[in-house]
């Protein structure tokens, strides 16, 4: 059931106290990544409320949504849309700036990479605050996507992410916490 894929999530990450910085617990899937059973199930659960439905383009946000997004387009035959930091991109961009702890920063997609209409789901591995994903949502709509659904492996709770992605009529799925 739900919860022993979610337990056996929990089990395959692993937490780092203090990492990048005091009082920060850091959540550390590449240990998921490189357990193959793991790993299958992670993205087959994150896929599963649209497997056989029409999803046009996945989107994964810089650099971890990168590898689980990689996977969920497939598992979808959809396409992929990197979300990157500004200045990674090599064609014409359209761009979003966003609050960090200290400071903002920007995040950027190609200008064609969305058509008007397209289904999109958003992935990375975890929510926190949901700045980020909050971020590449508006991104993501302002281009005309309908964004269907934004999936994390991990949600903090406390943190409440998921309203801030909820408020932008956007569904939002996880797998542990
Ligand atoms: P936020 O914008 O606060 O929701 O932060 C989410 C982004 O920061 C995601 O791209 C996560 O990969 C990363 N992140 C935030 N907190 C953690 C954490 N405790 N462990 C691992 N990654 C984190």
């Amino acid at each position: 059931g739900a919860d022993s894929i979610s337990e056996e999530l929990v089990k395959a990450i692993r937490t780092i106290p203090d990492y990048p910085k005091k009082g920060i617990i850091f959540r550390d899937i590449t240990t998921l990544l490189g357990d193959a059973r793991a790993f299958r199930r992670a993205v087959d659960a994150l896929v599963q409320p649209w497997a056989g439905s029409k999803i046009d383009q996945v989107a994964g946000i810089e650099a971890r949504g990168f590898i689980l997004g990689g996977a969920v387009a497939h598992q979808l035959s959809a396409g992929f849309v990197p979300i990157r930091k500004k200045g990674k991109l090599p064609h014409e961009t359209v761009r979003i700036a966003y609050s960090l702890e200290y400071g903002i920063d920007e995040m950027e997609m190609h200008k064609d990479a969305i058509k008007p209409g397209d289904r999109v789901i958003l992935v990375d591995d975890l929510i926190a605050t949901g700045g980020t994903a909050e971020a590449a949502t508006r991104l993501l709509q302002r281009m005309g996507a309908e964004v269907i659904a934004a999936c994390f492996i991990i949600d903090l709770p406390d943190l409440g992410g998921r309203a801030k992605i909820e408020a932008l009529g956007v569904p939002v799925r996880t797998l542990a916490a």
